[in-house]
């Protein structure tokens, strides 16, 4: 990997439009966090100061976007602004079907209720946790194969979001090629830290697909982070532009989902496009079914303008080079400082390994959720755990089976904070360090059946 600096860039934008921030005290923040049964989501936003919570849909759009948000053509078919996003799309993916959809899930939802059912699998780097939920739902299993790298949460490699190309073959002949759904690449890849997907691996997984005549799909929500990591880390694509890059790995794939509240920077919409006409004639039904019209999709035309729009600024180089280096200067801060983040610095979020960093609390009292509290308290930070309270089972005897790691995910919006605000962050991983002896973990004294850590409710022990 190239050596890249640890130096901060100044914004490539300036602030036309400010939202006021509150600044609380340690004392307000406990109060609310107790009200919130210790769960930031149950948390009111304007009672936290910086929202690490997510990256999706919280970012801020340009004034540009602004504009084509009032020019934004609203009639019911074959819309102006409809024409403007399917002809960025068509030019991106060099898919011939584009279909819009309201966010990210609606898009797979059509795609795999079309494509899955029971007896189908699908194998992924790995799947998002609504790419796995709408698979699951239509009776199909889904398969994870990250890279051997990406189990190693310390170790430098440039391409962690690979998929095991060896194990991708050993499968298919397994299952039955006849009997694969479709091979999913997520880019990048948001469940193992955001890290990125090199075009190699994504060139063979297209021709073992093509050996095995398997579908390939390539869920792309962050293809533009995706393409900054290529260019400078892949030689062979040091010389294309970003969007180049973007263009020729999309056209890898038989069909592409995206979640445009990543990178196609707006606040609200998605995408699912394919090159097989009588998919697309399948999907295209589901869509006037359930989303709306095949030139709006659950959208106003003033959303996709501002997507058409979105879609074409984040690939300028000043945004991208901005964007990564800024999530990474936050993570080679942390990691300076002795906090176990997970390194390489991915895209969109830096993770911290809370087990590491509170090794006196046990797994089964939620060294994650400690983290995630004492930030809020101690800087009115929000962001969220990925560890047990995410992904815990119980076994028969009701004892915790934790998950395979005690993450906590630190996303940073898009164009929304600046680097000041960044700096705080960091000022106040010194709080934690300072207390990190004192921290207790949680119990959880109610947790709904599914997707418990929206509405878990906890109790320090
Ligand atoms: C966000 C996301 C989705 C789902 O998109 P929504 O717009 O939230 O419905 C799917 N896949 C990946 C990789 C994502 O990051």
């Amino acid at each position: 990997m190239k050596s890249e600096k640890r130096r901060a860039l100044p914004e490539p934008f300036k602030i036309k439009m400010v939202e006021p921030l509150r600044i609380t005290t340690k004392d307000y923040r406990l109060e609310k966090l107790k009200t919130a049964t210790y769960n930031p989501f149950l948390l009111k936003s304007d009672d936290v100061f910086i929202d690490l919570l997510t990256d999706s849909g919280t970012g801020a759009m340009s004034d540009h976007q602004w504009a084509g948000i009032l020019m934004g053509d609203e009639s019911y078919a074959g819309a102006k602004s409809w024409q403007h996003l399917e002809r960025v799309v068509k030019e991106l993916t060099g898919m011939p079907y584009i279909l819009p959809t309201h966010q990210g899930r609606a898009a797979e939802r059509i795609l795999y209720s079309t494509i899955g059912g029971k007896d189908k699998v699908f194998i992924s780097n790995t799947h998002f946790d609504t790419t796995r939920a709408n698979i699951e739902f239509t009776g199909a299993k889904a398969i994870d194969i990250p890279s051997v790298d990406s189990s190693n949460l310390e170790k430098e490699s440039d391409f962690k979001g690979n998929i095991d190309i060896n194990k991708l073959s050993e499968l298919i002949i397994e299952h039955g090629a006849e009997n694969i759904g479709a091979v999913i690449m997520t880019v990048t890849n948001n469940s193992s830290g955001g890290q990125p997907v090199s075009m190699g691996n994504m060139l063979e997984v297209r021709s073992i697909c093509d050996e095995h005549q398997v579908m390939m799909v390539i869920d792309g929500c962050r293809i533009a982070e995706n393409s900054y990591f290529v260019k400078h880390r892949e030689p062979d694509y040091a010389n294309y532009t970003y969007e180049e890059i973007a263009q020729k790995m999309l056209q890898l794939g038989d069909a592409f989902v995206m979640s445009a509240k990543k990178d196609g920077m707006v606040n609200i919409g998605g995408l699912l496009t394919m090159k097989d006409k009588s998919l697309s004639e399948k999907c295209t039904n589901l869509l006037i079914i359930s989303e709306g019209f095949t030139t709006y999709g659950g959208l106003a035309g003033r959303d996709m303008e501002a997507m058409a729009i979105g879609l074409k600024e984040v690939f300028d180089p000043d945004y991208l080079h901005y964007r990564i280096r800024s999530t990474a200067y936050l993570g080679e801060h942390l990691r300076a400082k002795g906090i176990p983040v997970v390194w390489p610095i991915g895209g969109h979020a830096v993770y911290i390994d809370a087990s590491k960093l509170y090794p006196n609390i046990p797994l089964d009292q939620y060294p994650g959720q400690a983290l995630v509290c004492d930030l809020y308290e101690q800087g009115g930070i929000r962001c969220v755990e990925v560890g047990s309270v995410m992904f815990g089972k119980y076994d028969s005897k009701g004892k915790l089976i934790p998950a395979k790691n005690e993450l906590v995910r630190l996303a940073i919006p898009r164009r929304t904070y600046t680097q000041s605000h960044i700096d705080y962050v960091i000022d106040v991983f010194d709080d934690i360090l300072e207390m990190k002896e004192q921290r207790r973990g949680f119990k959880i004294t109610y947790e709904p059946p599914f997707l418990r850590h929206f509405t878990a409710r906890f109790e320090p022990v």
